[in-house]
């Protein structure tokens, strides 16, 4: 009686560093294998855990201002001075194909998808605590001091930008946080703006088809 829209939903999920985002979208697509991954592109230098066109696709200054020039970019955004940006190719194939769409972004971009895309569903990760998360930035023993304290100060900033989102999610517990994730790509694909189409019966052949049981011969049902 509904057909409801084949296209996937794009889903944007930002957090400060040190929520714990990533390890909770990892989670996602081991359990949801309908979700597809944007990779992003950055001028960021690799760090040990890093893998080309795995965790990033990694350019040169130069080369990701060449590539803004080119209009590659869906969004892009300058984050601890560093260039980080959402290459635009194949994400409407995705979204296309029936498959949601993961930005894992930081804010700036995510308002820049906003504007372009406001359909989209826009999620914020919390850590539970600013203790937790000095505890996470520093637990991560990848970046130096200033860089540590440059990231919370971006992180306090971020906080308050939760309210331009449409979910916070608090990452007390990383399969909680998951299922709440998840669960919310799943109430959103319910929402009635994803009806493309609804197909009733004419009033009289739907109140027919109450009106008449054909597994007992036809016979009238008394509704009063
Ligand atoms: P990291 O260097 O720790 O991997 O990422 C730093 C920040 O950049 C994180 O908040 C991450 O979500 C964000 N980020 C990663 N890829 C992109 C992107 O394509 N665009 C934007 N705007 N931010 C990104």
């Amino acid at each position: 009686m509904i057909k409801t829209k084949k296209q996937g939903l794009l889903v944007v999920i930002s957090a400060p560093s040190g929520a714990g985002k990533g390890t909770i979208i990892n989670r996602m697509l081991e359990k949801n294998k309908d979700l597809w991954l944007s990779i992003s592109a950055t001028s960021r230098p690799m760090r040990t855990n890093d893998e080309e066109g795995k965790t990033y696709y990694f350019y040169t200054k130069e080369e990701f201002e060449n590539k803004i020039k080119e209009d590659y970019f869906l969004e892009y955004a300058i984050y601890a001075n560093n260039y980080y940006g959402t290459p635009k190719k194949y994400i409407q194939e995705h979204l296309n194909n029936g498959q949601d769409v993961i930005l894992e972004i930081e804010i700036q971009g995510a308002m820049q998808v906003k504007k372009l895309i406001p359909e989209a569903l826009f999620v914020f990760i919390m850590p539970p605590s600013l203790k937790e998360l000095k505890q996470r930035l520093v637990g991560r023993g990848t970046d130096s001091k200033e860089k540590i304290l440059e990231r919370f100060k971006i992180a306090y900033r971020e906080m308050n930008e939760v309210t331009k989102y449409n979910y916070v999610v608090i990452n007390d517990e990383i399969e909680e946080a998951t299922e709440k994730v998840l669960s919310i790509i799943k109430a959103e694909k319910c929402r009635v703006d994803r009806i493309e189409e609804v197909f009733l019966n004419t009033e009289e052949e739907y109140m027919h088809e109450m009106l008449v049981d054909k597994e007992l011969d036809n016979e009238p049902l008394n509704i009063n």
